[in-house]
């Protein structure tokens, strides 16, 4: 569809933005679906992001994304910030402009799970999860695994006590799950644990530590990398070697996209297999 002067405008609002997917994701979406729309990456100044919110606004731009470092700002510029635990864990990543006024939302927990489900046929209900890291995507997967009913959620991070507040802050608001600090590595030789996130950002570089030994679990886990690029990681090839059912990053990176685009069209049938073939054609 070319463009012309009923073309309705999404994007991306991030700094760097240059590496983002999501044009590639969304734009071949819009084509596939015959939707009169572009998807364009903006990169304002740090210092101006509400001067792009009053940009979406008056040019009556349809939905963007937000990503680093606009998360945690971007969730007092909206109008409207429906109350739910996804929003609370990670800020806001997707916005909805409805007749100018802008509902934040937060697409990255429910994406994470939709992965979980869909590329490790697994449920964390009742599970024992470890997460690697306390960053940002580490903060939103604890979330999405309290909320998803996980019996335990075990911090590992380099830093310890940044480890620490992510477990006060989540207990904070779960009370079904138990979120627990692991101090270093050899604590978690006597836990049972079922599923083994890496939320750090080890595996992107070539050389890089893994993100801990694997043969240090006493059983057999499932293991979601979230580094999405590579696609795939040494820290995945480990868990191929031990038998571990395992996926990459670009599951959650589908998968919150597709929900973002469901927000913004309502289409939500075969979104993310749809997205996911088109970095398939990427990769090549
Ligand atoms: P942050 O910068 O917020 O957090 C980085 C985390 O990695 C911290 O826990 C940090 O530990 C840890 N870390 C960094 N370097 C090292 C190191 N050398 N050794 C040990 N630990 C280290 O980043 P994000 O949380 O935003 O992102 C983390 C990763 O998740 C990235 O690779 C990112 O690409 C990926 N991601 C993937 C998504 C997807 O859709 N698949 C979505 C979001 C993120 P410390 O606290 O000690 O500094």
């Amino acid at each position: 569809m070319s463009l012309n002067s009923e073309t309705a405008l999404y994007g991306i609002l991030g700094h760097p933005v240059r590496h983002s997917l999501s044009p590639l994701l969304h734009n071949a979406l819009f084509k596939k679906h015959h939707i009169n729309a572009a998807y364009l990456a903006f990169e304002p100044d740090p210092a101006s992001l509400p001067l792009a919110f009053e940009g979406i606004r008056s040019l009556g731009i349809r939905g963007v994304n937000v990503t680093i470092p606009f998360k945690e700002e971007a969730e007092n510029l909206c109008d409207e910030v429906p109350e739910d635990i996804d929003r609370a864990s990670g800020a806001v990543n997707t916005i909805v402009n409805r007749n100018g006024e802008l509902y934040g939302y937060n697409t990255d927990g429910p994406g994470f799970i939709l992965s979980l489900k869909e590329d490790l046929s697994f449920d964390a209900s009742g599970k024992t999860a470890l997460v690697i890291g306390a960053g940002g995507a580490a903060r939103g997967v604890a979330f999405a695994l309290g909320k998803a009913g996980a019996e335990e959620v075990l911090i590992l991070n380099r830093s310890a006590e940044r480890a620490r507040g992510l477990q006060e802050f989540a207990s904070g608001y779960f009370t079904e799950t138990e979120f627990r600090a692991a101090e270093n590595e050899d604590a978690l030789r006597a836990e049972k644990i079922d599923l083994v996130v890496n939320a750090t950002s080890l595996g992107m570089h070539a050389g890089d530590a893994l993100p801990m030994d694997l043969k240090k679990l006493k059983q057999k886990a499932a293991v979601l990398d979230l580094v999405y690029a590579p696609a795939k990681t040494r820290f995945m090839d480990e868990a191929v070697k031990l038998g571990f059912a395992n996926a990459g990053g670009l599951g959650m990176l589908t998968g919150q996209a597709a929900l973002a685009f469901t927000l913004w069209t309502g289409i939500s049938e075969g979104v993310r297999e749809s997205m996911m073939e088109e970095l398939n054609k990427w990769k090549r």
